[in-house]
């Protein structure tokens, strides 16, 4: 089990630590903290300790929070910050990571997969992996990196900074990051697809994109309508949800709910019943076309057909050979 500690910098209420318009520092490395917890779930042989208060009320003292490190036996520590150049707005921007001054392979290691991941995410200027004799740095027995996502008085960055769907994002390189460190695997995805009913859970705050969800919203059952990677397309709300807020509940029925299945050929037969037989020819199609409803795949004599349905209702068998044919 791999142990990571994490923390967003400051507290909510820090003295100086805000933008030049008043917002908060810890505010923004919150965010990003709590997207990267969220994305950590997702992989197993990993267990997460937050060194910061998660309700921003106490500014955890930074010994404080190397000691928890330590005695918890963390194998590594991570902390979020955002710059600040002189609290005036300027344009002075961009990203930069460090760790210890000295050599310190894993820690640079460790920096090297966030850093780059982070600067993507954010799109800001990348100012490189930096050395400084920072407390949770020097006092931390694993190997620590400190990242700063963007200048708090950069009317470049702050651009970025306020979008929630960025922080997020970020969030999840941070995450990607420490994965790729430890070469962590996704845990066994439930294996949700389209057409399943799910519940959105209770406990659900985000959607994939980043908006709050509100709460009328939650605890409804939704049906899939597209899968991607790990998050959910549900019809009701044409909203994507990611997939830890989301329960099964029921399964489709069929693997080919929503899917027309056609032609890849000019004339293709099909039938009226499960043969391959002249006689049984119902007709054909031409090529992009074919049918609204496939039921289910059929063996028939050596090869497989589809039963299909078309759009009044009638029945007909047709070849589920994919040169012939494709689902969409
Ligand atoms: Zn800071």
């Amino acid at each position: 089990m791999k142990k990571v500690a994490i923390g967003a910098g400051h507290g909510l209420n820090t003295r100086g630590k805000r933008t030049p318009d008043g917002e908060h520092e810890w505010m923004f490395n919150n965010q990003i903290v709590e997207a990267t917890i969220r994305r950590l779930n997702d992989y197993e042989g990993v267990t997460i300790l937050r060194l910061d208060d998660p309700t921003g009320k106490r500014d955890v003292p930074l010994e404080e929070r190397t000691n928890k490190a330590n005695n918890w036996g963390a194998d590594i520590l991570v902390t979020v910050h955002h710059n600040a150049y002189d609290g005036n707005w300027g344009t002075h921007s961009g990203t930069e990571t460090y760790t210890y001054i000295g050599s310190w392979p894993n820690a640079e290691k460790l920096a090297r997969e966030v850093h780059d991941r982070v600067v993507k995410a954010y799109g800001l200027t990348d100012r490189g992996l930096k050395k400084d004799n920072f407390h949770m740095l020097r006092e931390s027995i694993m190997p620590a990196i400190l990242v700063e996502g963007g200048f708090m008085d950069s009317s470049i960055d702050i651009k970025q900074m306020r979008k929630e769907a960025v922080l997020q994002e970020v969030g999840y390189a941070v995450a990607e990051g420490i994965a790729a460190y430890f070469s962590l695997k996704k845990g066994n995805s439930r294996d949700i697809k389209k057409g399943d009913r799910v519940v959105l859970k209770l406990s659900a705050s985000r959607y994939a994109t980043g908006e709050v969800i509100p709460d009328y919203v939650k605890g409804k059952t939704y049906t899939v309508q597209q899968v991607k990677s790990d998050r959910f397309l549900l019809q009701e709300i044409y909203s994507w949800v990611e997939e830890q807020d989301v329960e099964i509940k029921s399964r489709s029925s069929s693997d080919y709910d929503d899917k027309w299945i056609r032609s890849k050929v000019d004339g293709l037969r099909f039938y009226n019943k499960p043969s391959w037989s002249d006689d049984d020819v119902a007709g054909y199609v031409q090529k992009g076309y074919g049918f609204p409803v496939v039921i289910q795949k059929l063996k028939v004599g050596n090869g497989y057909q589809y039963e299909v349905k078309n759009s009044k209702g009638s029945i007909y068998y047709i070849t589920a050979h994919s040169k012939y044919v494709y689902l969409d």
